[in-house]
């Protein structure tokens, strides 16, 4: 590889970014209600009618994704029997069961991202499964600890209200029920809420269209499993947006349509894929007992603090952790400096993505195509994606990029898309244009909490999250929240986050039951030492303002004191899920209070 000039780059970078930055940050992006919100019908499940639920509960779970998933296990095998999940979706899945667009598969390896494997005895059919096989395994995991039972489906939590007098929660959902939990937990999702790019014009167009979370199989054929979208075939496509979404469907498109528009802001980072099937010999060897939680372990300890002699899972987030350490270890241990450590990552950066870009070349016939396909950034700065088919489909004739140059599709007309003046007429126009995260909490869940004294948890947080463990909330007794942030906060593999916390409120529910407790609750001294301990790390791991704008980084704008509290355990994810298991098992619960 030729030399690289380090700062030519890094003005390259600053370029690309600037290009980018733009005062309104998220609120360029609709907000999809009202005269939208068709945006977020379910496309796949029929809502079946019921009679409201007035009833009472020992433990109500808001969300059925892998979050409500694996709490309902853990508590289900820490014997608590009415476990009830409540979900906006037909189904479980979260995640999975809206995201069904064609070629949507994970991009952490199979056999740390799916939970509860051991549990269900199921083997991940591919090293990156793809979404109708994670669907069924959220289904598995469903009937397996008979969480179908007591589940609500299509239904929205619209109001947590905590009856003080009576120690438990008060749910009213958009489907009238009104019941009681003594003890609810919410695992909502960071990306759940889809959002459509503020272009005007958008509601002008009358062809067809939809958000990549609500694919319409109806109206281009096909299905989730990949098979071909028949009904394309004389179709003129537009798809506005390539981040992870787009780079999955977008191989796909390009050999249904008749003509396929790609609209691009900025490019995605594209590394190697390298998937394959799983080998059952194999599987068998590996897979004796406790397999799991020793892979999950290996895993965080190769990403997030451990210095592990060997990587189990060698997916692409172990193969980034791995380089970066093997670079900072070719610094003599006195020369181990935070600032020469940080230097050494830069390196290993600015060669990694000379690689990504260099891939572009090799695979992109057409030289200016080629050319708009290369990202500008260090990797972390967006999502870093994998695949080997995405820059292989700017080969397919009839794929056409539209790159904007940074500043976005110009307008949407009744009949298409304007890019630089020019009108390409289309058809239909799929959004993957991503989810809400730099809002409001509450928006996000359609909800908030009327804690202790008739404070909000909005109020609570209005100067930013405070939580002990990312889980527990002052004011909100009999509250859990599962969620990576101020916990482990590891984002290459969340599931890990989640059945950590899972376990952590079944022990403390069985724990609660079994003493006769009313409450639980978390101490303001606890929290507020909580919170000072997050302060004193250094911050945050993504979302440098340097970057490219994007939800990483609150779309290039400072997020302020709030942003500050967007963080982990400062000693990294390893030391955290040790400090947990500890905190757990000494019986003690340090810092909550019993009642
Ligand atoms: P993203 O938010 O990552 O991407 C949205 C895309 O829309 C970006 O390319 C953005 O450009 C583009 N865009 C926004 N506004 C405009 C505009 N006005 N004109 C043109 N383009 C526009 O959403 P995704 O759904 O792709 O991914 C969201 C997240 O979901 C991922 O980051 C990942 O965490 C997760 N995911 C995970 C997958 C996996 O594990 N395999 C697969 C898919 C998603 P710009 O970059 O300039 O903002």
């Amino acid at each position: 590889m030729p030399a690289i000039d380090k700062d030519t780059l890094r003005r390259k970078y600053l370029e690309e970014r600037d290009k980018r930055l733009r005062p309104d940050g998220n609120d360029q992006y609709l907000q999809i209600t009202g005269r939208l919100a068709h945006y977020l019908d379910d496309p796949y499940t029929p809502r079946v009618e019921r009679e409201p639920k007035t009833d009472h509960v020992t433990v109500a779970f808001i969300g059925g994704g892998f979050a409500g998933l694996v709490t309902g296990a853990r508590l289900r095998e820490a014997g608590v029997d009415d476990v009830r999940l409540i979900e906006k979706g037909g189904d479980f899945g979260g995640t999975w069961y809206w995201n069904r667009y064609p070629g949507a598969q994970c991009d952490t390896a199979s056999f740390v991202y799916l939970p509860l494997l051991e549990e269900t005895g199921h083997m991940p059919t591919e090293k990156y499964a793809h979404a109708p096989e994670i669907l069924e395994h959220c289904r598995r995991i469903g009937k397996h600890f008979g969480l179908y039972d007591n589940a609500l489906f299509h239904t929205e939590v619209q109001d947590l209200e905590w009856d003080e007098s009576r120690s438990r929660w008060i749910i009213r959902t958009n489907r009238g029920d009104e019941f009681t939990a003594q003890f609810v937990a919410m695992g909502t999702g960071p990306l759940h809420v889809p959002k459509l790019p503020g272009i005007p014009g958008i509601e002008s167009f009358r062809g067809h269209s939809f958000h990549t979370s609500r694919w319409d199989y109806d109206y281009t054929g096909g299905d989730p499993s990949g098979a071909p979208m028949d009904r394309l075939a004389e179709r003129r496509v537009a798809i506005i947006g390539t981040g992870a979404t787009a780079v999955q469907c977008v191989p796909h498109l390009a050999r249904a349509c008749a003509e396929l528009y790609v609209f691009q802001r900025t490019p995605s980072s594209v590394d190697v894929r390298d998937n394959r099937p799983t080998d059952p010999e194999w599987f068998a060897e590996i897979s004796t007992p406790g397999w799991q939680q020793r892979w999950l372990e290996n895993f965080t300890a190769n990403q997030a603090g451990g210095m592990p002699e060997d990587d189990l899972v060698m997916d692409g987030w172990t193969d980034i952790a791995r380089r970066v350490r093997s670079r900072i270890m070719t610094l003599p241990p006195e020369d181990r400096s935070v600032a020469r450590m940080l230097e050494a990552f830069e390196d290993y950066d600015f060669e990694k993505m000379e690689e990504i870009r260099a891939r572009v070349d090799s695979i992109v016939e057409d030289p200016e195509t080629a050319r708009k396909l290369k990202a500008w950034y260090r990797q972390l700065c967006k999502r870093p994606c994998f695949h080997d088919e995405y820059l292989q489909a700017f080969n397919v004739p009839g794929t056409h990029l539209v790159d904007t140059d940074g500043k976005g599709v110009e307008r949407i007309t009744e009949t298409g898309v304007v890019v630089a003046g020019r009108e390409y007429e289309v058809d239909c126009v799929i959004y993957a244009s991503g989810f809400e995260v730099g809002t409001e909490h509450t928006r996000r869940a359609g909800f908030d909490l009327t804690g202790r004294g008739g404070v909000r948890l909005s109020e609570h947080w209005a100067e930013g999250m405070r939580t002990l463990h990312g889980i527990h909330v002052h004011g909100f007794p009999n509250a859990f929240i599962v969620q990576p942030t101020q916990g482990a906060n590891l984002i290459s593999n969340i599931p890990h986050n989640l059945t950590e916390a899972g376990r952590t409120i079944a022990m403390l529910v069985r724990h609660a039951l079994d003493h006769g407790f009313d409450e639980i609750e978390v101490s303001e001294e606890a929290e507020n030492a909580w919170v000072e301990l997050l302060l004193s790390g250094a911050g945050m791991l993504l979302g440098s303002p340097d970057c490219t704008p994007g939800y990483y980084n609150n779309e290039g704008r400072d997020p302020g004191a709030r942003g500050r509290l967007m963080v982990g355990y400062p000693h990294g994810a390893m030391a955290y899920f040790s400090y947990l298991d500890g905190w757990r098992s000494s019986g003690v619960f340090e810092g909550l209070e019993f009642r």
